[in-house]
C-alpha cells in the first residue's frame, strides 16, 4: 500500500499546490495517531446536510481552498450551526467565495471549549525544522508566547518547551480548566516525527488545538510544502568535508611560513618572531621567493622547494597568490593551512570566487583549511601559533577558546591573559570559515586531554544543525559556553504560517543551546566569569544536582545591600536560598548582637563589628559549609586600606567538596592581590555578588543536564 501521506504530497503536487488543505492536514493528523476532529468535505447542499446529520450537532462548516489560507478573517468559518443552520451557511459559504477555487465545504464536529494552543514547525535558516509550542488563538500574535526546539526533540525538550511558555500556568490549571499535559507532549513529539520523516512538508501549524483535562484536540490545522525539486534543507553542502582530523592544525611537527617577511611589523615577520620567542617545539621554514636568511632562519623560495617534510604551512601572502601557494602546499604533500591573508569572501564577489578555489584545491588534496582571514591557532601545549599578533607569555591551562573574529587571538587574547589567572589551552580563531567551522573545533577539543572548557564565539553558523549534534555530544564531557553576537536579527523570511512568522533567530538560537547543554550568555564579560567558574570548580560538582539533587546556596556578605542584591540574583537565575540548619544559626548566633536576625543571605556587618573579619568569616563559613542544606557557596568580602583583607582557609573549603565562589570589593590594587591569592589557591572571584551567582546558576543548570539524550 503507497504510504497515505505520500499520497496526499504527491497529490498536491500535480495540483501546482504547496498547500495542503484542512481536510488532507487532518487526514495525516489521523494517521500519524493525532487526535482531530472529524473533517468531512461536501461538494453540494446535499451533502453537507447529510454529513451534518452523520457528524451530529452542533456542527462547523468552513470553505476549502488553496486560495484561502487563513479562512475565519476571509469569513469562511461558520461555528455551532443547528440542524436548520446547515444549508443556508453552505449556501451563503459557497456564494462568499464563489470567485475563488472551492474545493468543497468541510463538514466538522464543534468542539467543546478548551485551552486554546499552538503547536507548529517551521524551518530555521542555520539549523533547518524547529517546533513551536504556545498558547493559541488571540494568545499567539498578541503575546507571542511560545517556545522553540530544534527538531528532532526529545521527551524532556517536549516537556521543557511547555513549561517555558509563559502561560504554562494557565495550562496546569486555572479557573477549572486545566490542559493534559502528556497528551499535548505527544502531539509535539509526533509533529517533530513527521516533518522528519517527511522532509517535503516545510511547515506546519496546528491552530488551534483544544486542551482539555482528558486530552486534546486539534480543530484546525494547515501545513505547507516545500518547493518540489528543492535541496535539502541543509546538510547537502557540508557532506563533502573531508573527514581528517585537526591534529596537524594544532600540532604540527613543521611548519612552513609562506609569506615570511624580514620586515619587523609585518605578519609574516611577526608570525616567525611568535614561533620563535615562544619556543615553538617543531622545525619552521620560512618561504619567500627572494629566499635568503629571515631570523636566523632559512627561507626557501616555495613550499614545495622545502627538502623536508612540512605537516602545515601559515600562508600570509596577498589573496591573489594564495591559489598558486595552494597549489604548491598540494603538491608538497600539506596536511593543514592556515590563511592569514584578507581579501577573500569577505571583501567582494570575486573573493569569495578565488576562495571558493582555495577550498576546491584543498578538497582535492585532503588539505584543512583554517581561516581565511584570520589570525588562526595557538596551542599552549607545544607553543605552536600562526598569530602575527605579538603574543608574550601565556599562561597554560584548561581552558580552550574558539572565536569568528581573527582579533581574538590578537586583542582579546591578551585581554584575558593579562586579566585572568586561568591559563588557556588552545585558542582557533577561525575567520571566514571556509573549511574548518566550530562544529570541527569542538570535535578536535573533545578529544584534547588539556581542554576541560570550551569557550565559543559565534556571529554566524553555517551547518547549525551540525555545530548542535556535536556540542551536544561534548557538553555532556565539557562545559561550552557560547557567547553569540548579532542575536537581535529577525527571522527573515515573511511566512504563510503562524509558526514561521514568530520563528526569529534569536529565540531558536537559544533553544538550540538548551538542547545541547550549552552555557549562553550574551557578552564577553559573562563569558569569562562562566568559563572561569568551570575552570576552577568541578564542572558537575556532585552537590549540584547529583544526589542531592540541589541548587541551594548560602550567601555570606559584610553588607545588607549585598545581601539584597545577592537575593534578587539568586531569583532571576533560578538558584534556591538554602534554609540554614539550627546548628548554622546557633553558630551564627553565638558571634552575632542578640537583637540581628540571622537569615540568607547572611549580613556579617554586626558580627564583624563585634569580633571582627576572621573569626566572622571563618564562623560563618565553616557553618555553611557543614550545613546539609547548603549545596554551594558565595562568599563576599571587602579589601581596604587598614583593614585587615580576609584569607580563607582553603583546606577547609576543599575538604568540604562544595562549589566556593568569592566576590571581593574594595581599594583596586588590594582587590587585585586578593583576586590572584584566592584564584591561585583554585577558586574563582568576582567583583560583584550577582557576578558571582550568574556563574554559579551555569554551574547549576550544567551539573542538572541529563546526561542521556541522543540527538
Ligand atoms: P483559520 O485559522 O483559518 O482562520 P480555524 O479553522 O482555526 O480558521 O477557525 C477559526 C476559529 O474557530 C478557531 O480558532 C477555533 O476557535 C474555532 N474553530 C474552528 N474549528 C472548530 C471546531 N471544529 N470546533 C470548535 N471550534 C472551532
Ligand atoms: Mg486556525
Amino acid at each position: 500500500m503507497a504510504d497515505l501521506i505520500e499520497e496526499i504530497i504527491a497529490h498536491a503536487r500535480r495540483e501546482d499546490r504547496v498547500y495542503l488543505l484542512e481536510h488532507e492536514c487532518k487526514a495525516i493528523l489521523k494517521h500519524i495517531g493525532v487526535p482531530t476532529t472529524n473533517c468531512l468535505v461536501a461538494e453540494s447542499e446535499e451533502e453537507a446536510v447529510s454529513m451534518g446529520e452523520a457528524t451530529g450537532y452542533p456542527v462547523v462548516l468552513k470553505i476549502l481552498s488553496p486560495e484561502v489560507i487563513h479562512k475565519s478573517d476571509a469569513g469562511g468559518v461558520k461555528l455551532n450551526l443547528g440542524r436548520g443552520e446547515v444549508r443556508g451557511a453552505y449556501n451563503e459559504l459557497v456564494a462568499t467565495f464563489k470567485d475563488r477555487h472551492v474545493v468543497g465545504v468541510s463538514v466538522q464536529e464543534m468542539a467543546k471549549p478548551g485551552r486554546e494552543v499552538i503547536v507548529g514547525a517551521t524551518q530555521d535558516a542555520t539549523f533547518g525544522p524547529v517546533l513551536m509550542f504556545g498558547l493559541g488563538g488571540v494568545f499567539v500574535e498578541a503575546l507571542k508566547d511560545v517556545s522553540f526546539r530544534v527538531i528532532p526533540v526529545t521527551e524532556h525538550d517536549a516537556q521543557e518547551m511547555m513549561e517555558e511558555i509563559k502561560g504554562y500556568q494557565l495550562l496546569l490549571g486555572h479557573r477549572g480548566q486545566s490542559a493534559n499535559v502528556a497528551s499535548l507532549r505527544d502531539i509535539l513529539l509526533k509533529i517533530s516525527d513527521l516533518v522528519t520523516a517527511y522532509p517535503a512538508i516545510k511547515e506546519v501549524d496546528l491552530n488551534p488545538v483544544f486542551a482539555y483535562p482528558e486530552g486534546s484536540l486539534v480543530v484546525d490545522a494547515r501545513m505547507i510544502l516545500a518547493p518540489p525539486q528543492s535541496p535539502p534543507t541543509l546538510g547537502g553542502r557540508f557532506d563533502a568535508v573531508p573527514q581528517t582530523d585537526l591534529t596537524a592544525v594544532f600540532e604540527p611537527r613543521s611548519v612552513a611560513v609562506i609569506g615570511a617577511s624580514a620586515t619587523p611589523g609585518k605578519a609574516g615577520f611577526n608570525i616567525l618572531d611568535n614561533l620563535l620567542r615562544l619556543g615553538y617545539e617543531g622545525e619552521v621554514y620560512p618561504v619567500n621567493p627572494k629566499a635568503g636568511e629571515i631570523l636566523g632562519l632559512k627561507a626557501y623560495p616555495a613550499v614545495d622547494q622545502i627538502p623536508h617534510p612540512v605537516d602545515t604551512a601559515i600562508i600570509a601572502t596577498p589573496a591573489r597568490v594564495v591559489v598558486e601557494v595552494m597549489k604548491g602546499c598540494a603538491r608538497k604533500g600539506v596536511e593543514a593551512v592556515i590563511i592569514i591573508s584578507s581579501g577573500f569572501s569577505e571583501e567582494s564577489e570575486e573573493g569569495r570566487r578565488l576562495e571558493e578555489e582555495v577550498v576546491a584545491i584543498a578538497r582535492e588534496a585532503g588539505i584543512r583549511v583554517v581561516g581565511p582571514n584570520t589570525t588562526g591557532v595557538f596551542n599552549a601545549e607545544n607553543n605552536f601559533t600562526s598569530s602575527f599578533v605579538p603574543v608574550d607569555e601565556v599562561t597554560s591551562g584548561n581552558v580552550a577558546f574558539v572565536a569568528q573574529t581573527g582579533l581574538f587571538l590578537g586583542v582579546l587574547f591578551e585581554h584575558i591573559l593579562s586579566s585572568q589567572h586561568f591559563g588557556v589551552s588552545k585558542v582557533a580563531g577561525l575567520g571566514n570559515k571556509a573549511d574548518v567551522d566550530d562544529a570541527d573545533i569542538l570535535e578536535y577539543l573533545a578529544g584534547d586531554a588539556q581542554t576541560k572548557v570550551i569557550a565559543v564565539y559565534i556571529e554566524g553558523l553555517g551547518d547549525g544543525r551540525r555545530f548542535l549534534k556535536v556540542a551536544k555530544e561534548i557538553a555532556r564531557e565539557k562545559p561550552v559556553v557560547v557567547f553569540k553576537s548579532g542575536a537581535t536579527e529577525a527571522g527573515a523570511e515573511a511566512a504563510l504560517s503562524h509558526t514561521a512568522s514568530l520563528a526569529g533567530r534569536a529565540e531558536v538560537f537559544e533553544a538550540a543551546c538548551k538542547q545541547a547543554g550549552i552555557s549562553r550568555v550574551h557578552s564577553f564579560e559573562e563569558m569569562l566569569d562562566v568559563v572561569k567558574a568551570f575552570a576552577f570548580l568541578p564542572p558537575s560538582p556532585p552537590t549540584l544536582g547529583g544526589t542531592g539533587g540541589g541548587n541551594r546556596v548560602a550567601v555570606i556578605h559584610y553588607t545588607g545591600a549585598g545581601c539584597v542584591i545577592a537575593a534578587d540574583a539568586c531569583q532571576k537565575e533560578g538558584l534556591e536560598l538554602a534554609e540554614f540548619s539550627p546548628a548554622t544559626v546557633e553558630a551564627l548566633r553565638e558571634i552575632t548582637p542578640a537583637w540581628h536576625r540571622i537569615r540568607n543571605p547572611v549580613d556579617l556587618w554586626a558580627a564583624i563589628e563585634r569580633v571582627w573579619v576572621e573569626k566572622t568569616y571563618g564562623v560563618a563559613i565553616e557553618a555553611a559549609l557543614r550545613d546539609e542544606a547548603v549545596d554551594a557557596l558565595v562568599v563576599s568580602f571587602f579589601a581596604m586600606p587598614g583593614w585587615e583583607t580576609y584569607t580563607p582557609d582553603f583546606d577547609l573549603l576543599r575538604a568540604a567538596g562544595k562549589p566556593v565562589l568569592f566576590c571581593v570589593e574594595g581599594n583596586e590594587e588590594l582587590v587585585g592581590e586578593a583576586v590572584a591569592r584566592i584564584e591561585g589557591q583554585g577558586f574563582p572571584v568576582y567583583s560583584q555578588v550577582n557576578r558571582a551567582i550568574f556563574a554559579l546558576s551555569n554551574l547549576s543548570k550544567y551539573a542538572l543536564l541529563p546526561r542521556v539524550s541522543p540527538l
